[in-house]
């Protein structure tokens, strides 16, 4: 069987000036170490053997229709922009239609050097590249908007970060990789034109119903409102939510130094680049709002009228953290079982978010035990919970099936670091088996799997991750 990929290819039709021609470069000795057929069929990719698909998935061969460009974006990095970032280490090979009618981008993530490259190699090394096909495919499995991972190579080459590593590329799916930055980086160097092709493209491929910029900017709005809480309800943490890492399909993007939190604190904050806490676990939904604030700022350069579109803009921004407060509240109302809304609600998810801070206690555990009604052994001091339970189980005797909102609301498992961590290693040493274990398991997050209780646990002192890195 020979590979087939269906490209039907939008963004290299787009003006020159939108991103660089750069075919991969080729590596040395490429080896298919993962390939995702549920989503190669949604692609509707015909798979091919596997030295055909490795040679293809490091960028070595091109598939017929394939038209590969790094793309040109620019971003505010940790709040200062920088004028211009683009793919430096990425290649889009084009894009296909699904069977479920969606269009999405198939990219080369470590496919070597480009014109954005400035000082980066342009590659990747396997750790990340494993990070990222688990947590994204994780993510979907939760129900979260994402990219996905469509495939993994081993190049066969070495590539130096801490110390020599095994190089790979990763084959990342998304509804497209615009970003805030992509709008950015033409509003920063007065591209008017370029700003309104660029505008039409995003609605018409993302948000067909929209009308104009701001009609755009509110789709981007209640994406992204609806993208933080989620993250919020199972504890995710971004950790680099740059504003070339805010996409505008509202898709979950850029798995860097991510992490889901163990025991719960909203200030949380893995990545060893955040030093300010800048990107902590409560302060994702502040970021999201200055992130669209920046997509606004950079919509307007295109308008006739721009002090009523100034207006008009203001509005759509500060309508942002009521949004995520009321997504935000709809979902942890979900895992505390409550299906319908009463005022003291939120009083009461607050109380034990609050007492699960000062218990250390597990986030997912201890929602997911409260489907069993066990999660006092999760606290420190497990009177802490008793105390706030009788307020809920009053509440919850007003509910109609409360222990079916939690079980879909709490999932079970999710990607943990220290596994994370543990199933790189393994695959540094050649042993892919926790990589599929893992990647098996978290699936189905919501399924209760008694073969797989110990990826349930919290880490133990010497298990745990203390900081995340980018790994670029
Ligand atoms: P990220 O932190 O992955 O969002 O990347 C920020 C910018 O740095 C993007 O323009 C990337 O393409 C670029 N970049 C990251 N790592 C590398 C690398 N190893 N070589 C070249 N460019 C890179
Ligand atoms: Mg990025």
């Amino acid at each position: 069987m020979t590979l087939t990929i269906p490209f039907d290819n939008s963004y290299a039709r787009l003006p020159n000036s939108f991103y660089a021609r750069q075919a991969p470069i080729p590596v040395r000795a490429p080896r298919l170490v993962a390939f995702n057929e549920e989503l190669a069929q949604i692609l509707r990719i015909t798979p091919g053997d596997v030295h055909e698909m490795a040679e293809a998935f490091a960028g070595n061969t091109l598939p017929d229709g394939a038209e590969p460009i790094a793309q040109l974006y620019s971003g505010h990095q940790f709040g200062s922009y920088n004028p211009q970032l683009g793919d430096g280490r990425a290649v889009l090979l084009g894009e296909t239609v699904g069977t479920d009618g969606i269009r999405r981008d198939i990219q080369l993530k470590g496919s070597g050097p480009t014109p954005f490259s400035r000082r980066g190699d342009g590659r990747a090394w396997l750790g990340p590249v494993l990070r990222e096909y688990v947590v994204s495919e994780a993510m979907h499995a939760l129900g979260i908007p994402t990219t996905r991972a469509l495939a993994a190579v081993e190049t066969g080459e070495i590539v130096l970060r801490e110390g020599p590593m095994p190089g790979a590329v990763l084959t990342r799916v998304a509804q497209s990789h615009l970003r805030v930055g992509t709008f950015q980086v033409f509003a920063g160097r007065g591209q008017t034109e370029n700003l309104r092709k660029l505008t039409g493209y995003a609605i018409a491929r993302h948000y067909p119903e929209a009308e104009g910029p701001m009609g755009l900017l509110r789709a981007v709005r209640d994406a992204q409102a609806r993208l933080i809480a989620q993250w919020m309800s199972v504890g995710f943490i971004h950790g680099v939510m740059n504003t070339d890492n805010c996409s505008i399909a509202g898709e979950t993007i850029d798995y860097g130094p991510c992490a889901f939190m163990d025991s719960y604190h909203p200030n949380t904050v893995y990545s060893s680049i955040d030093r300010m806490g800048r990107y902590a676990y409560s302060n994702q939904p502040d970021i999201a709002v200055w992130n669209l604030a920046q997509l606004a700022t950079a919509l307007i350069q295109q308008v006739d009228d721009p002090e009523a579109a100034v207006e008009e803009a203001t509005e759509i921004v500060h309508a942002m953290p009521g949004l995520i407060h009321q997504e935000w509240q709809g979902r942890f109302r979900a895992k505390i079982g409550l299906d319908s809304e009463e005022d003291g609600d939120e009083a009461l998810i607050t109380d034990l978010l609050t007492r699960m801070a000062h218990n250390s206690a597990d986030f997912t555990n201890t929602f997911r035990a409260l489907c069993d009604d066990n999660a006092r052994d999760q606290f420190l001091t497990p009177e802490a919970f008793d105390e706030w339970a009788v307020g809920w189980q009053a509440r919850l005797a007003r509910e109609e099936d409360p222990q079916a909102v939690m079980i879909t609301a709490n999932p079970a498992f999710i990607p943990r670091n220290h596994r994370v961590e543990q199933m790189i290693q393994a695959a540094v040493q050649g042993d892919y088996a926790p990589f599929h274990r893992l990647t098996k398991v978290l699936a189905r997050p919501y399924t209760d799997q008694p073969e797989a209780v110990d990826l349930t646990y919290p880490p133990t002192e010497k298990e745990v991750v203390h900081a995340t890195f980018c790994g670029t």
